[in-house]
């Protein structure tokens, strides 16, 4: 039994107040048809939404089985609405990007019935109607007649126990509307059926009861409800729509519009295609910067030598000179001099640098003005050789000092760091083998050669090869030549008159036990131009060896003898505390480096290597404080920097063009909720919840936020190809653009949620509709 009390619904426009129900009351049966005459705008649809829960009244009651819906939570209505009440509208109010059987499932879609039993009953529900023969047709293939017969199917298919018709009819032809009202009668038989029309004959014709409406009023009623009537219990089931179902609903929507969907995503991704390209060539950038700064960095090492220029040292040269008015000459300090600073290489700062944190350099390396006694084989005797790569023709020991100490100035030396394995990844890195094996040990020496595989002629010359310039030989002929490093206390001969002289270079001397067997093990050439000053062409050894020849000679007689003689032991000269010190460390005494050199991996790491050197400094007086050179300083700030300052102005500008793409998504939204007002209603009449609503757009928006996500990923990968095609062009770098895999997730995730917080809040607007209103919509 459904009761309305006292039921009042006014409506409020602007000064204007229109009475559409004005207190009426009314009783209907559990099983009647009851039809509802009246003229247009007498306020019958208000009454029938009304009882269908779609317009809740402002005042009075309405009693279902008695029980008063005054207190009905929206939950309760949208249960009421799915599981109590069908509704059948004159225009039909079919879902026209849903396939038929989908249409009459809706309503159980909603409810969550399981698949199975919604299809035996939306199935059922077709046969009841007669349009078993249609079901793969698409609505637009049908006509009216079978439109409301769908229409119908969709109100019985969840067995309510009312059914409420707008003017079922109104729509059709005089033979179509009696087949409808024939099927309407028949449902009658099993429920309560209300039906709206003006049409007094179809009343009279198939309805059991009439009542009368006008301005809001009942007029007459031709079988008023009788107390004793019996009546029937309902259960209200709770509806819930799962986001699967909305995503079904929002793609199958979605395809009815193609292209305006592919178009509106093409335009929303451009912004994600931007910050996709963006990406892709900062990463490539980014790696090309990395690759030469490190390749920088092996060529410019941060340098510690034992004489350093002080770049605070010397005056300002843009100093005016002011012209001398006096008759008297001045003595004065040169610049340069002025300038040059003695770095003072203590244990102290020895230690100091060794507990510089290994993370921040590949490398450090110490050059020593160490000079070795070398011997080789040529044609069966024995010959004093040298790795030195300078002109030697008129050798002798001062010449082949100074040699020494042009390799320990920094730059095209050619020892390299030895490190942990070596020095072969060093080497590997910079260098591409040519014949024979990067080096296992300190005692295996490399030729280094060009590009063009020349070599200076003069480190051949210098280890006993009769070559004349630009003449060509095997590998053959070099790799594999052993060496022989003979030690102090045999290569030297003490004279009575307290002196040295080296001894003759003979097959016994080379065949000495206690020497050091050196080999060269292999031909390296520089892989790329970056590399070339890394190493100067020529032979090129380990720290490690020196070192190791340091360890063999330090307490050796002659180097005693130089440290106790005011004069140089070899030539006898007297000689002053530096060149002593010089002559000291030549022959092997000294453990202090001539110079460090340090490989930061990057620039930024070198800054900090940079400060840790200069914290050493603080508060030391001038003369013990130790001055690095840093040749790779003015490089640094400038690529760094400005890559970085082009990165934030870019991902700026992709930013803006996706924040107006997810303003569109906004707009799209806005658009299509405006668009489907009607569906919006039909829903909700199915007991669709605003959640459900809700959920309906947000999925529309995922897909969209996915898709266009997806799209401008693809795109912009795709872009990275001609991209680097003209970069390879302009800049001779290749593959500069190159799309992370991760960021392009990231990208369509971002999309994705961005999209759909633009399009929520229309889609909250959306579930807000009034079901009546929207309904009336068109
Ligand atoms: P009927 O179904 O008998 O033609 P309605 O119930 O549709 O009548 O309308 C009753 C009255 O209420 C009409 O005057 C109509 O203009 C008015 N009305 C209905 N809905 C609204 C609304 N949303 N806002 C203002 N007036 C409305």
């Amino acid at each position: 039994m459904l009761e309305l009390k006292h039921i009042k619904k006014y409506y409020y426009v602007g000064d204007s107040v229109t009475k559409a129900l004005d207190d009426v009351s009314v009783a209907f049966r559990s099983q009647e048809f009851v039809a509802i005459l009246g003229p247009s705008g007498s306020g019958k649809t208000t009454m029938l939404n009304g009882i269908g829960g779609l317009d809740i009244y402002d005042s009075g009651d309405l009693a279902i089985e008695g029980k008063s819906t005054k207190d009905f939570s929206e939950a309760d209505w949208d249960a009421y609405r799915n599981n109590s009440v069908g509704f059948i509208f004159q225009s039909y109010n079919i879902i026209g990007h849903l396939s038929i059987l989908d249409n009459v499932e809706m309503g159980m879609t909603l409810s969550g019935v399981s698949n199975q039993e919604k299809k035996e009953k939306a199935l059922k529900a077709l046969d009841r109607v007669g349009l078993t023969d249609h079901i793969g047709k698409k609505p637009n293939q049908l006509s009216g007649g079978q439109l409301q017969r769908v229409a119908i199917a969709r109100a019985i298919a969840n067995e309510p126990e009312i059914l409420l018709c707008d003017e079922p009819t109104g729509a059709l032809d005089t033979e179509t509307s009696d087949e409808i009202m024939q099927l309407i009668k028949e449902l009658s038989a099993e429920r309560l059926v209300i039906m709206v029309t003006h049409n007094p004959d179809l009343a009279r014709q198939y309805a059991d009861r009439i009542i009368e409406f006008a301005d809001g009023k009942i007029q007459h009623d031709s079988d008023p409800y009788d107390e004793h009537a019996d009546a029937e219990q309902f259960e209200l089931k709770k509806t819930k729509m799962t986001f699967w179902t909305a995503l079904k609903l929002s793609f199958n929507n979605i395809r009815t519009k193609k292209g305006r969907t592919t178009l509106t995503a093409f335009a929303s991704s451009i912004g994600i295609i931007g910050i996709a390209i963006v990406l892709a060539l900062s990463n490539g950038f980014q790696a090309q910067i990395n690759k030469t700064q490190a390749n920088t960095l092996a060529q410019f090492p941060v340098t510690i030598s034992q004489t350093a220029t002080s770049t605070t040292g010397g005056a300002n040269s843009n100093d005016k000179v002011k012209t001398s008015k006096s008759n008297q000459v001045k003595a004065k300090v040169s610049d340069a001099d002025k300038a040059t600073h003695t770095n003072k290489l203590t244990k102290g700062y020895l230690n100091y640098v060794k507990k510089l944190d290994s993370k921040l350099s590949k490398n450090v390396t110490y050059t020593y003005s160490t000079g070795m006694n070398l011997l080789r084989e040529v044609d069966g005797k024995a010959k004093t050789v040298s790795f030195s790569n300078t002109d030697s023709s008129n050798a002798n020991s001062a010449s082949a000092m100074s040699a020494a100490m042009a390799n320990s100035t920094g730059v095209g030396v050619s020892v390299y760091p030895s490190a942990n394995d070596g020095g072969t990844t060093f080497l590997k890195k910079h260098y591409k083998l040519l014949s024979g094996a990067y080096p296992k040990g300190a005692n295996d020496v490399v030729l280094i050669v060009d590009r063009d595989n020349s070599t200076n002629i003069n480190a051949l010359k210098n280890l006993g090869y009769s070559v004349k310039d630009n003449q060509k030989f095997n590998y053959g002929k070099i790799v594999g030549t052993t060496i022989k490093a003979v030690n102090n206390n045999d290569y030297y001969q003490s004279l009575t008159t307290g002196n040295y002289v080296p001894n003759k270079a003979t097959t016994s001397l080379y065949n000495k036990t206690d020497n050091t067997t050196i080999k060269i093990a292999g031909i390296l050439r520089v892989k790329s131009k970056s590399s070339e000053n890394v190493l100067a062409s020529g032979i090129a050894y380990s720290d490690k060896l020196t070192q190791n020849i340091i360890q063999a000679n330090k307490n050796s007689k002659i180097v005693k003898a130089q440290k106790k003689a005011d004069s140089n032991v070899i030539t006898g000269q007297n000689v002053d505390n530096t060149t002593k010190k010089t002559l000291v460390s030549y022959l092997g005494g000294s453990t202090t480096p001539a110079s460090i050199l340090i490989y930061p991996n990057t620039f930024k790491n070198k800054d900090k290597v940079l400060s840790y050197l200069d914290k050493y400094n603080k508060g030391k007086s001038k003369a013990d404080k130790v001055i690095y050179t840093d040749m790779a300083g003015t490089v640094s700030s400038l690529t760094g920097g400005l890559m970085d300052a082009i990165t934030y102005v870019l991902v700026a500008f992709a930013g803006i063009s996706l924040v107006t793409s997810m303003i569109m998504i906004a707009i799209i939204t806005y658009t299509s909720v405006l668009e489907r007002t009607k569906e919006i209603g039909i829903l909700k009449a199915l007991g669709a919840r605003k959640k459900d609503i809700t959920r309906v757009f947000d999925a529309e928006t995922f897909i969209l936020g996915v898709g266009s996500g997806a799209l401008g990923v693809v795109i912009a990968w795709l872009l990275t190809f001609p991209i680097n095609i003209v970069l390879q062009n302009i800049t001779d770098l290749s593959n500069v653009a190159h799309l992370n895999p991760v960021h392009g997730i990231v990208l369509i995730i971002i999309s994705t949620v961005l999209t759909m917080l633009g399009g929520h809040i229309p889609a909250r607007m959306a579930a807000k509709k009034d079901a009546a209103t929207a309904l009336r919509s068109e």
